[in-house]
């Protein structure tokens, strides 16, 4: 039987997440403080206490490390209420990229890394990042790592060059990938490392100039100069870290499908009152078919998007990896949902590039969505072997 009604309690909560967000988060979105290279430090925090205060921080955490330990369907529901503004899920704690590390946290890390490195997250008291991408190695293909960990049966010695690294300025939980090479103690590989972030050893060189300014501390370029961590820093076991990527970055993709689905929602919102009050050649223009058409095209869009993060969602909860339909949601909303959104500038007319609506934001912020967790090509060359295999 296929059901798509939803409980009675969760569309009450995703109301009032969306009530939330309109009413107490929206007007943040002309603070100095959310500045080129995002929310600073300060506006997250008095974002985050004012969801704490209603109780809406980290819902999505486990229920043993107090969060409501939410199923993916119920987070698509409540993190697209929560992605009306870009803010909201800022404001939340379920915001690219803790949202991801906490999830790989709670799933890998041992009791006293829980304590000491995923328990600030979750309370909102501290950031965390995950740094793997590389300008000379792993980016599309994490194959190419080049950072460097050695071991000497006691210490680990980290060097390498990251960049594109969100909130790596000022973030203090820092999951890093490195490459362990052959040693006598333990199995070599890619590996996965956690360590605060104010160690000597980890240089920010600069933060980036980006196009998008949703992710709180921007994106940095990162050096590891002898950063030396001792062996209870290894999250999980040595060799396995594109392992844990893969656990990441399933529920990761699809929750940023689900956060940009609200936002574009939100601009679909703004083009339509738009179309209703602007006129042009004797009537409004939305009673031009062109303009009509495209908020057609928008609504079709907004729709099938929905269906498809859920749909994954779904086998998720089902306890299906759905690592092809998460990888086919991730490439189809984010290619729609960017469509939509230039859709919504071109309804505006030439206010549609300009910040006197919040669309031109949501635009360019949701540009970067194709790039992130997968490309869209990679994610239909991979689709592409799987439809060949079969
Ligand atoms: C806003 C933003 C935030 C990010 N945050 C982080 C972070 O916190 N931590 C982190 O480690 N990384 C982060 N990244 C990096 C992100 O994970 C990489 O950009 C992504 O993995 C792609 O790697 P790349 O940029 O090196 O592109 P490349 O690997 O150089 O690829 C460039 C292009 O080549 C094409 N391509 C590559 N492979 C294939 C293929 N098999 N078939 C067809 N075409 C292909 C694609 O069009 C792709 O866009 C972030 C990126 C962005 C944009």
């Amino acid at each position: 039987m296929i059901d798509f009604s939803l409980p009675a309690d969760l569309e009450a909560e995703r109301d009032r997440i969306r009530r939330f967000v309109i009413d107490k988060i929206v007007p943040y979105e002309r603070d100095p403080r959310l500045t080129s290279h995002g929310p600073n430090d300060e506006l997250r925090q008095e974002l985050v206490e004012l969801a704490r205060a209603e109780k809406l921080l980290t819902i999505q955490a486990p229920t043993e490390l107090g969060g409501r330990g939410l199923t993916h369907v119920e987070q698509a529901v409540l993190y697209e209420a929560a992605g009306w503004s870009t803010l909201g899920p800022v404001a939340m704690n379920c915001a690219a990229p803790d949202e991801g590390n906490m999830f790989l946290l709670s799933k890998v890390a041992n009791a006293e890394q829980i304590d000491r490195y995923l328990m600030p997250v979750i309370t909102g008291r501290q950031r965390s990042v995950f740094a793997m991408t590389e300008p000379d190695g792993a980016g599309s293909d994490p194959d190419q790592l080049a950072t460097t960990a050695t071991f000497d049966g006691e210490n680990f010695t980290i060097n390498g060059r990251k960049w594109l690294i969100t909130g790596a300025d000022g973030a203090k939980t820092w999951i890093i990938m490195a490459r362990l090479a052959a040693n006598p103690h333990l199995p070599e590989g890619p590996t996965l490392f956690l360590t605060d972030g104010d160690v000597p050893g980890i240089v920010i060189e600069r933060t980036m100039n980006t196009m998008d300014r949703n992710y709180v501390g921007g994106h940095g370029v990162v050096r590891f100069d002898n950063l030396t961590l001792p062996r209870e820093a290894v999250l999980g076991e040595t060799g396995q870290a594109l392992r844990y990527a893969q656990l990441r970055l399933a529920p990761a993709r699809l929750t940023h499908c689900m956060r940009w689905l609200g936002a574009a929602e939100r601009a679909q919102s703004i083009a339509v009152e738009h179309a209703r009050t602007r006129t042009a050649f004797g009537k409004t223009i939305g009673e031009h078919e062109g303009v009509s058409f495209m908020l057609a095209d928008n609504e079709i869009a907004l729709h099938q998007c929905r269906l498809t993060i859920w749909h994954a969602c779904w086998l998720m909860d089902q306890g299906h990896k759905a690592r092809h339909e998460s990888s086919m949601a991730k490439s189809f909303v984010s290619e729609e949902l960017f469509q939509v959104a230039d859709r919504c500038v071109q309804v505006l007319g030439g206010i549609g590039i300009s910040d006197e609506t919040v669309v031109e934001m949501i635009f360019r912020d949701m540009r970067a969505f194709r790039l992130y967790d997968g490309p869209t090509e990679v994610h239909k060359w991979a689709i592409g072997r799987k439809v060949l295999r079969r």
